[in-house]
């Protein structure tokens, strides 16, 4: 049998893995600590007390209070309660929504679904790079605009948006400004108040944590619907007996996440450019997508002209590499990535893309073996290719 090859996973923006002293910290809240947070008893009071300090930390993490954290089942459903909440809340106000087109999907069709209920939506165009252009934003606004979101980096190219200058125009005119930070909280610093964010969505999965959980911050004095009837949990806004184990990981892993937040990305940036610069000086026909300097410390994404993205994944899978052609949930459709599609790329080009999201784990060594691979299977799928040829030919 062949030897098993070592894994190289540098998919981290899809998921990341649950960090050991997380599922650590979960263990006791699904064998001994299994009691209800509502019941009155005291064996339940451990959880509810060990709720309130997974809130704590998590808030402290951002300057935010206690009281304006709310868990959710992830990143989409915070997304989808932040827009379809202030929607419903703000309709005497205004029904004019302010996005971009390279939101996530959760944001992006919440955004659609808010249309045919008869919400006015702008989805913002972005510039080479994958930045908001400030202009732009500002002529978008109208009298009755209720709400701007804007995520904070995007999951796909990394690019990192203005949202200090995003939140001073959102205060300035008096709007509701809210961000996807799914990809960002954990990778970057956040603090709600410098940035004037009223409401931010986070999942924890997305940073070492477990799946399932997530939650939406929201400002005090924001003006905001229940998005699940039923009990009293989560101050009434989000019914349902919480998510314990989930919450207390997430907890852990937002306290591991800030407490290694400095090293861990010093050291991701590096490997970052390391990788960056070697596919670009020794792939020819290559584009790096997204800002240069102002992205993801974990973040690098290619366009390899003359490559199918998706036959580039599959053969990089046999060889234990993991990567993504654009983000999770577009792969498996043959529509090239909305996002490189709104930084102009063209569409053979765009299809042609791949993301790798490095973790704290990778190490240089891991690196040498994927640009080996991709110099090896970028140059057979284009020696495969009559549009290749016939550049070639030409040449
Ligand atoms: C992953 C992701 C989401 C969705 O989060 P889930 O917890 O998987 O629902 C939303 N926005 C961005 C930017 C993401 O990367």
């Amino acid at each position: 049998m062949a030897e098993e090859k070592r894994l190289i996973y540098l998919d981290n923006a899809a998921t990341t893995k649950t960090a050991p002293e997380v599922v650590e910290a979960m263990l006791p809240y699904f064998t001994e600590l299994y009691g209800n947070p509502s019941s009155v008893y005291q064996f339940s009071q451990k959880n509810k007390e060990a709720i309130t300090a997974a809130r704590e930390t998590i808030a402290k993490s951002l300057g935010a209070n206690t009281e304006e954290i709310y868990f959710t089942a992830g990143g989409s459903e915070s997304d989808n309660w932040a827009l379809k909440a202030a929607a419903e809340a703000y309709k005497s106000k205004g029904n004019h929504i302010i996005t971009t087109k390279i939101e996530h999907h959760a944001v992006l069709h919440t955004g659609d679904w808010l249309k045919k209920q008869g919400c006015e939506v702008t989805y913002l165009d972005v510039d080479e790079n994958g930045t908001v252009k400030l202009e732009e934003l500002r002529k978008a606004i109208r009298p009755t605009t209720i709400l701007i979101s804007v995520m904070f980096a995007n999951n796909e190219i990394g690019t990192i948006q203005p949202i200090r200058e995003i939140g001073k125009i959102a205060r300035e005119h008096g709007i509701l400004f809210h961000t996807d930070a799914v990809q960002a909280f954990g990778q970057l610093p956040i603090q709600v108040d410098e940035l004037n964010i009223d409401m931010l969505s986070s999942s924890a999965h997305k940073l070492n944590g477990p799946k399932g959980i997530g939650f939406l911050y929201i400002r005090k004095g924001v003006k905001i619907r229940s998005f699940i009837h039923g009990g009293a949990q989560e101050r009434k806004r989000r019914a349902g007996t919480e998510n314990v184990p989930g919450i207390i990981g997430y907890g852990a892993a937002v306290e591991r996440a800030m407490r290694t937040m400095e090293e861990r990305t010093k050291k991701e940036r590096e490997l970052r450019d390391y990788l960056i610069d070697r596919v670009l000086r020794e792939v020819p026909y290559t584009r790096l997508n997204g800002h240069r300097t102002n992205r993801l410390p974990n973040n690098a994404n290619f366009s390899f002209q003359f490559v199918e993205g998706e036959s580039l994944l599959i053969m990089l899978d046999t060889e234990g590499i993991c990567g993504s052609s654009g983000s999770a949930c577009t792969s498996g459709s043959l529509d090239p990535s909305h996002v490189l599609l709104a930084i102009g790329l063209p569409h053979e080009i765009a299809h042609g893309s791949l993301r790798l999201t490095l973790s704290e784990e990778t190490t240089k060594e891991d690196l040498d073996v994927v640009v080996e691979a991709i110099k090896r299977i970028v140059g057979r799928l284009r020696e495969m290719s009559p549009l290749y040829e016939d550049f070639t030919r030409r040449q």
